[in-house]
């Protein structure tokens, strides 16, 4: 019988759940090369797809390994003098991982941390020794996939190395954008530093010419975001960062395909952080999720007065601020609020402001806990997502997928996955149109007056639990991309 041609696939990344989780990259990386290597040959041209994944081997993740596999020791190339790198391998939910150290990996506690030039020191080396690594052990690449700033100077270095090096003369590189603003800025010197001169491709503004995320973008065979309105927003001025004409002369080679989640990990039915397992034919048992929160939390207890959660990043660009002066716009109806989330401690006071405001019926949980994130999903009846921008936004298929109805700006992901109440059949949410507290407020408003109308709130909750948020489908859609490139 003839074996089927491979296609492999390194896919790079900073981090990757389960082994370490921070955003929603990491439930990115820990899940779609698990669906992709899950597509058979007949859905790939014959193909079949060998995925890997290399992550910077994080302290955090250290601690719960002992004795894997070291596969290679080698060296990344500085001008300094060369820095040792080692890999270890493991297999993560049938996904074979490559996990890469070195000292700069080794002495950071943190996945990321608020100083760029540290974090740019430990990514730039990662990079570097992945697509190394991949000569160590003779593996050949057809796809190098890469992900947002940390890990774009792989991308950049792919470029280079494949005209010197016939090892990746064939090798193609895919850079995916989960969050444009983020372009590593503060990372220039040690580009330098590791002897890279800074790219001088015309149309690339000066600024870009020394930055990760513009000269990954610059260098790539292949651009993608994250959803298909977030790959059209990034070329206008209001979202493109100042890269929207660049990226416009790129604008063939750019295209969005939808985060999916694992519906295996986020379903209500068996999941066992939560006290009551619930699916659509049982979705009555859901109100005994709401009221535990409520006794959690010391709110009181009433199945009939509408939780409103947030769970998130507490950064600027989730419009945290637009939520809270909203939600005191509309606080003369019955509500009660909890908010979960940590990072900008003036939006974090904002939220505890709220909290003592309204002592009886908002509370802030400040801190990053899956767990809690868990019971909130299947207990809160609307989770709001009030953010200026969003590439694609996972909150709001994780809370259909529980029966929590979305409210959330009009904007990126989230417009391609929430379907508003007003707008026909397969509604699943309430959408809001300006970043502003009126804008949210208003709609707000309409919320709580649908989710008095039982009927009509059911509908959301099983149209959200019936849309299909697996990653099958966005794995297809990354195929053909890897199988265009190899020109097939
Ligand atoms: P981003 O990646 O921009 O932070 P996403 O919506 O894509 O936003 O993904 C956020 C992920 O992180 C979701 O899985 C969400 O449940 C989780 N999350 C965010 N904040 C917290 C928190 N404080 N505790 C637990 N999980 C959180």
């Amino acid at each position: 019988m003839n074996e089927s041609p491979k296609l492999n696939v390194l896919y790079v990344a900073s981090e990757a759940a389960p082994l370490i989780k921070v955003g929603g990259l990491g439930d990115v990386a820990g899940s779609l090369p698990k669906a992709l290597r899950k597509l058979m040959p007949d859905q790939l041209k014959g193909f079949a797809l060998d995925v890997r994944l290399a992550i910077p081997f994080h302290a955090k993740i250290t601690q719960k390994f002992s004795n894997l596999q070291l596969i290679s020791s080698f060296f990344v190339p500085h001008p300094n003098g060369p820095i040792q790198a080692r890999a270890f391998y493991t297999i993560v939910d049938d996904v074979p991982v490559y996990l890469i150290e070195g000292s700069s990996i080794l002495t950071d506690q943190n996945v990321y941390s608020n100083d760029t030039n540290s974090d740019a020191r430990k990514y730039i080396f990662f990079s570097l020794a992945a697509i190394e690594l991949m000569k160590q052990i003779n593996w050949n690449i057809d796809i190098l996939h890469c992900n947002d700033w940390h890990t774009a100077i792989s991308v950049y270095d792919m470029k280079l190395r494949r005209t010197q090096d016939l090892f990746f003369k064939n090798t193609k590189s895919v850079l995916s954008m989960h969050n444009l603003p983020y372009m590593g800025a503060g990372a220039e010197s040690v580009i330098h530093d590791f002897g890279f001169s800074g790219c001088d491709c015309q149309g690339l503004p000066d600024w870009a010419r020394h930055v990760p995320l513009p000269i990954g973008i610059y260098a790539a065979d292949q651009l993608l975001t994250v959803s298909p309105t977030y790959s059209q927003e990034i070329l206008t001025p209001e979202f493109g960062c100042g890269l929207q004409d660049f990226l416009e002369s790129r604008k063939e080679s750019v295209a969005g395909i939808l985060n999916g989640i694992d519906q295996s990990i986020w379903n209500p039915s068996n999941d066992t952080a939560i006290h009551h397992n619930f699916d659509i034919s049982t979705l009555e048992n859901r109100v005994k999720n709401k009221l535990a929160l409520q006794t959690e939390f010391g709110l009181g207890r009433d199945e009939k007065i509408p939780l409103v959660i947030l769970i998130s990043r507490m950064d600027q660009q989730k419009g945290i601020d637009i939520a809270i002066n909203g939600l005191r716009q509309v606080m003369d109806q019955p509500m009660q609020i909890i908010f979960l989330g940590t990072g900008d401690p003036f939006i974090e006071t904002s939220c505890r402001s709220l909290e003592s405001e309204f002592p009886e019926r908002v509370r802030a949980a400040l801190r990053f806990d899956l767990n809690l994130s868990r019971r909130m999903y299947s207990g809160g009846d609307i989770l709001v997502i009030p953010s200026r921008y969003e590439p694609c936004g996972l909150t709001q298929m994780i809370a259909m997928r529980y029966g929590c109805i979305p409210l959330a700006r009009a904007t990126g992901g989230l417009k391609d996955t929430i379907t508003d109440q007003k707008d026909g059949e397969k509604n699943n949410g309430f959408l809001f149109e300006n970043s502003d507290a009126d804008s949210f407020s208003q709609t707000m408003r309409r919320a709580l007056s649908k989710f008095d109308q039982a009927k009509i709130w059911r509908k959301l909750q099983i149209n959200g639990m019936n849309t299909d948020f697996s990653w099958e489908k966005s794995a297809i859609e990354y195929a053909k991309i890897y199988l265009k490139l190899k020109g097939v």
